[in-house]
């Protein structure tokens, strides 16, 4: 059955929608073509980031209130979700966060390193001036990460972060690498994120993207990898010290 998402249908359910910072945020950059895209972005950023979570039911008048658009992008970017199975469409009543096992969370993870470090490795090794303007554009995005880091913009922070590294990635010339990585990251859940920004960890870590423009530039392939994997076992590090805290409070 198609998922359908029909006018009026959700206004009942308004009040199940919670986000943790209450902050839902559009992406403010201009070449985005759509409205809708954006939207997707923004509600993509909100799931990886645990604000919007699994088993909750969201509907898109409350959505679209938050956002400050029309429900109508909204649908549009839920059933672009529902394809990409982050979402579950619920019958007259809005959609719900697809729910991920432990198992599923370790092999995205794997898949990601197999993926990034080798590739990350790639680009140093092929470094050449023609790459400037875009490691520009690279280290405008790093400043970018570092100010939503200590304003603990998450959604933010990790749209711009998605950027970054699907950028970078693709200075190597293979779009199907790019394309994975980006949807391999749209299925992460990086659930002590909000933690760690307010611990002023997040800082830290996100000083690393400005290192891998400069290990690239030195044309040093092993240790743009090796940064590469210390960068993404953060996300391990960070998921693994929320599943540590939750078994510490619930005994089942
Ligand atoms: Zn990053």
């Amino acid at each position: 059955m198609p998922a359908t998402f029909r006018d009026g249908a959700f206004d009942k359910f308004d009040n199940r929608v919670t986000f943790d910072d209450g902050g839902l945020h559009l992406p403010d950059r201009a070449h985005h073509s759509s409205l809708r895209d954006q939207v997707t972005e923004a509600l993509r950023a909100a799931l990886i980031a645990g604000q919007m979570k699994p088993g909750v039911l969201y509907s898109a008048p409350a959505i679209a209130e938050m956002l400050g658009v029309s429900a109508t992008p909204v649908r549009e970017a839920m059933l672009d979700l529902v394809k990409e199975d982050l979402v579950v469409p619920i019958r007259n009543k809005g959609f719900r966060v697809t729910e991920l096992s432990d198992r599923e969370l370790d092999e995205l993870t794997e898949a990601r390193l197999l993926l990034e470090v080798p590739t990350m490795g790639a680009v140093a090794a092929a470094y050449e001036s023609s790459m400037e303007p875009e490691l520009t554009r690279l280290r405008a995005l790093a400043r970018d990460l570092e100010a939503a880091a200590a304003t603990d913009e998450i959604t933010r922070y990790l749209q711009l972060d998605t950027e970054f590294h699907t950028r970078f990635l693709a200075l190597h010339g293979n779009n199907e690498i790019v394309r994975v990585v980006r949807q391999l990251r749209s299925r992460s859940r990086l659930f002590g994120l909000e933690a760690l920004a307010r611990s002023g960890k997040l800082v830290e870590s996100t000083r690393e993207h400005m290192q891998m423009i400069d290990l690239a530039v030195a044309r040093d392939r092993s240790g743009l990898e090796e940064l590469t994997r210390v960068h993404l076992s953060h996300t391990r590090t960070i998921w693994a010290t929320d599943q540590a805290r939750r078994s510490a409070t619930d005994p089942s």
